[in-house]
This record gives structure tokens, sequence and C-alpha cells, in this order.
């Protein structure tokens, strides 16, 4: 089952989709860092995590 991740920052439109949460993980930090130049907290983005089933 993937795991997704939105990024719910202002407008940002950024949406990452991954089998492994580790990887989406990985990307939404490095998402935050570049594009908000921030860091995410992890508790965060472990609520951010979705799991999702793909029709
Ligand atoms: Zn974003």
């Amino acid at each position: 089952m993937p795991y997704q991740f939105s990024c719910s920052r202002g407008n940002c439109q950024f949406l990452v989709r991954s089998s492994s949460d580790e990887e989406v993980e990985r990307l939404v930090r490095a998402h935050v860092r570049m594009t908000h130049n921030t860091r995410i907290d992890p508790v965060d983005v472990d609520r951010g995590i979705e799991r999702v089933e793909l029709a």
C-alpha cells in the first residue's frame, strides 16, 4: 500500500507518493528544506503521511 504526503504550507501543491514511507519522509524533508527554506518536525511528517489504496 503506497504512502503519500501532501504539503499544506501556504498554497503549496506538493504531493509525494511512494511505496516506502521512508522515501516519502526523505522527499518531504528535502522539499520543505528547498522550497520553504525551513525544516519540518519529524512528528509532523509522520502525522501527515497517509496510506492510500489505489484502485
Ligand atoms: Zn510545500
